[in-house]
């Protein structure tokens, strides 16, 4: 294990690893949900959390440059002085870092509207697999050729580091509205998110927690959540003062209409940040009932929404597992967490059971894999459920073409063998 202080240090490690035939695994902050910056084998872990510094920030031209191991939260706090702040916002901001964001293409509540991790990364200076240091995209509107920034971008560490990351800022939206929304039953919620795409309203945020997750949150942080809703949404909408007052009231009038018990607006700064606690404390406040969950991440059409939460419910309760929603509603990426204690013998195989069903639903549903958290190497090997052998080998020619010796994050995204040449050019060593 290393920890890098510059690029150049990440360069100089990579170049070592290279020359010895070494495996590499880029690391930001771990709180990879995917398994991605997980050492299998013995590879040479490179992590970036000595990298933590604000480059520069260019308030006229909206840019930030940061080095890969600045933690997500801290560059919109460096901003905030200029009304300026950075979009993506996964609900581990406090913790992971931006690297690890480019990594996995993070997503977070604040992106349905303004979009995920690539639409806010412009340019990043990459260390190649052999340990020279390129750079992939540009500051300039259009940067000619093909998108090799859009390429990295997501790519898990498996083709280079990223040492120096240019993104794009965003200005601090005049009004913010907070509602929250709540409902009967879960289709009526799921019916409500699609009815405010439909109303032409894309909030910057629209999540949704069903029953057991509400009420659990409200236990712990004491946000104001009804305990008797089967499902409430919360909902943010922000822009200028006029526009947001008219989206507060088209949803407020699209919930009602799809059954909605109750719209409350967050009256002040005060209520709305409270709205959010509860939101971002979903997962820590498991801890409350259970040591252990395992979250999943996949996407299904909005419109399937309802069929599919009852499907995962189904699943989790032939497996005899307790699970909770707690999700992006708006672009339909669903994170079932299945509840339970990992010291309850033969627990794994009933989790991971229901893990591949939840999967393998979303897929059947029109699904995907994955929205935000990735591949890495806990999907790797149900790649093919989305991806033919044709796809397969075609991704796996665009890596070489990134790393031809096959040495960055080797086990990680692409199933074992779908590799052009795999087997004559794997390391020798213990690693595989
Ligand atoms: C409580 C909780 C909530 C979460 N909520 C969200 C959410 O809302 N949205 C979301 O998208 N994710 C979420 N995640 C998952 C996770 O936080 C993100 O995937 C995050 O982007 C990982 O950042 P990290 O710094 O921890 O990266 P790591 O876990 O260290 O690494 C993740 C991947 O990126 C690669 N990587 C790391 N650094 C670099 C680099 N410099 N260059 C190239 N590749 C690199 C690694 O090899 C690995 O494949 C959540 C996780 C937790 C624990």
């Amino acid at each position: 294990m290393c920890f890098p202080e510059s690029i150049e240090e990440i360069s100089a490690a990579v170049g070592i690893a290279c020359r010895h035939r070494v495996p590499f695994v880029a690391r930001g902050s771990g709180t990879g949900l995917a398994g991605g910056a997980t050492p299998v084998g013995d590879p040479l872990v490179i992590v970036t959390t000595r990298m933590n510094r604000i480059l520069e920030i260019d308030a006229a031209d909206r840019v930030a440059w940061v080095e890969p191991g600045v933690c997500n939260l801290d560059l919109s706090r460096s901003a905030r002085h200029l009304g300026l702040h950075y979009a993506p916002d996964p609900s581990s901001q406090q913790a992971c870092s931006i690297g690890g964001n480019v990594g996995t293409n993070a997503g977070g509540p604040h992106c349905l509207r303004d979009g995920v991790t690539s639409a806010h990364v412009l340019a990043v200076d990459v260390v190649l697999a052999d340990g020279v240091i390129t750079r992939l995209g540009g500051l300039a509107p259009d940067t000619p050729g093909y998108d090799l920034r859009g390429c990295f971008v997501g790519s898990e560490g498996t083709m280079g580091i990223a040492g120096r990351i240019a993104v794009r800022l965003l200005p601090d939206p005049p009004a913010v509205r907070t509602l929250l929304l709540d409902f009967a039953s879960v289709a009526a919620a799921a019916a409500t998110v699609s009815g405010i795409i439909a109303a032409g309203i894309v909030p910057a945020a629209l999540e949704m927690m069903d029953a057991p997750i509400t009420r659990l949150v409200e236990d712990f942080v004491g946000a104001g959540y009804p305990r008797d809703a089967e499902a409430v949404l919360l909902v943010e909408v922000s822009g200028l003062p006029e526009g947001v007052a008219a989206e507060v009231s088209g949803i407020g009038q699209v919930g009602r209409d799809h059954g909605a018990r109750h719209v409350r607006v967050a009256a002040d700064d005060a209520e709305r940040e409270l709205l959010w606690k509860g939101r971002k404390s979903a997962f820590g406040a498991i801890a409350r009932i259970a040591p252990d969950y395992y979250l999943h991440d996949a996407v299904v059409p909005r419109t399937r929404l309802v069929e599919v939460l009852a499907r995962v419910r189904e699943i989790a309760a032939a497996q005899d597992l307790l699970v909770m929603n707690v999700f992006h509603a708006g672009d339909g990426n669903l994170h079932p967490l299945l509840v339970f204690d990992a010291r309850e013998p033969g627990i794994w195989e009933r989790v991971h059971a229901a893990g591949n069903g939840i999967v393998r639903a979303c897929v059947e549903a029109g699904g995907v894999l994955s929205g935000e958290h990735g591949i890495g190497l806990e999907k790797r090997d149900l790649m093919p459920l989305v991806f033919d052998p044709d796809d397969l080998d075609a991704q796996a020619r665009l890596r070489d073409a990134f790393d031809p010796s096959g040495l960055a994050n080797p086990e990680k995204v692409l199933p074992r063998g779908s590799r052009c040449g795999e087997a004559t050019r794997a390391p020798e060593g213990t690693w595989v």
